[in-house]
């Protein structure tokens, strides 16, 4: 076993009522609600990591020459922890695959020049999180997002690596993504705008990608459209991913193909529905795709569904395309088989369902 840090234990003195927090379960929207305590442990240049705490949920006090706030280094992850029903009726609650979260945590921080933070140790702050506020997990569709991140808070506006960061864990109980259920999305493609280049930060998570996505997504909101698609800023003309979602092609011989790893955030969703596709014997292909050849395949049929993935959404079909000189759809606008058989084989595994071959269910005591 590894050792991993201890965590002083401080609980909300003011905790929800159990009242208010059902009314809040009963229609948490995204990211607007959080539970009661969060997890905060502290890294120095003298000390290394120290000062675990399990504390009550509660704003920081940042100076404002905090290096965060004037040159973003800053770093998160996003997994869930669900309520889990075996096949055999046998309840539970589960993480899924959160090492894989906790070895991208630490790549991320790597790029940033940030501290990484020992894999057990992130695992074990996510779970002693979920175990104190696990009344916040909703029942059915929902579950409880997690949301670790770290950031430098130094008082110093010298430009190099902080010598102080924070790495904290809230929580926030979440219902569906997309508002307006399993509805296909419309995703526009960004003739002005990358997210990424070649030895930049794509395959970091960290909030100065999403930062510079905004604009882009809010040009995507004027064209009614839900969500926005990178090209590769090189050539502009290599399909990347979404702001916060890789994207899968379904193509009529029956195969899956995505876009390769580099400047894309290498989705533990994306992974993982490789994984999947791969154990049912469909074909994975991880090839650059140009815009063109997609629209020309979309028209012609060879390309029968797309998908997009990642932890808030899991899997949502993209019915329609639109950029600046035109739009089309994607078979019949619907969501297609396959999109949807992935979809219920992840959601189910997740949530308890099925056979878990790869051992990605992480069940919590
Ligand atoms: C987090 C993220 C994803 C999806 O990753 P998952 O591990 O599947 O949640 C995809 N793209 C970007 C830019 C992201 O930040």
């Amino acid at each position: 076993m590894t050792q991993t840090m201890t965590f002083a234990l401080n609980r909300s003195v003011s905790p929800v009522s159990e009242a208010d927090r059902a009314q809040v379960l009963a229609d948490p929207g995204f990211g607007r609600v959080f539970t009661d305590h969060m997890v905060t442990i502290t890294w120095t240049k003298e000390l290394g990591w120290h000062d675990a705490q399990v504390r009550a949920r509660a704003p920081f006090q940042i100076d404002p020459a905090c290096a965060v706030l004037h040159y973003a280094q800053e770093i998160f992850e996003g997994m869930k922890a669900y309520r889990t029903e075996s096949d055999d009726g046998a309840k539970g609650l589960a993480l899924f695959r959160p090492y894989e979260n906790a070895a991208r945590f630490n790549s991320s921080a790597e790029r940033m020049a940030m501290p990484t933070l020992p894999e057990a140790d992130f695992v074990a702050a996510v779970e002693a999180l979920v175990e104190i506020d696990k009344e916040w997990i909703p029942q059915g569709e929902g579950s409880l997002y997690l949301r670790p991140f770290m950031f430098a808070d130094e008082a110093f506006l010298g430009v190099r690596p902080a010598h102080k960061y924070i790495f904290c864990v809230i929580a926030s109980p979440v219902g569906a993504y997309f508002k307006g259920g399993a509805k296909p999305v419309k995703v526009w493609v960004s003739s002005d705008y990358t997210r990424a280049a070649q030895g930049g930060t794509g395959a970091a998570k960290c909030g100065g990608n999403y930062a510079a996505s905004l604009i882009a997504q809010a040009e995507a909101s004027r064209q009614d459209c839900d969500q926005v698609l990178f090209l590769d800023a090189a050539e502009h003309k290599w399909i990347e991913e979404l702001g916060g979602m890789n994207i899968f092609f379904v193509l009529d011989d029956g195969s899956l193909m995505t876009p390769p790893l580099g400047t894309i955030l290498p989705g533990i969703t994306r992974k993982s529905i490789m994984q999947l596709a791969r154990d049912e014997g469909i074909t994975v292909t991880e090839r650059k795709y140009s815009f063109d050849e997609f629209e020309a395949d979309a028209r012609s049929g060879r390309v029968r569904e797309v998908f997009v993935c990642g932890t808030a959404a899991v899997i949502a079909s993209v019915g329609e395309m639109r950029h600046a000189g035109g739009a089309f759809a994607i078979g019949n606008g619907e969501t297609g088989a396959l999109t949807e058989s992935l979809r219920n084989r992840l959601v189910g595994l997740q949530k308890g369902k099925g056979s878990d071959p790869h051992g990605w269910r992480h069940t919590l005591g």
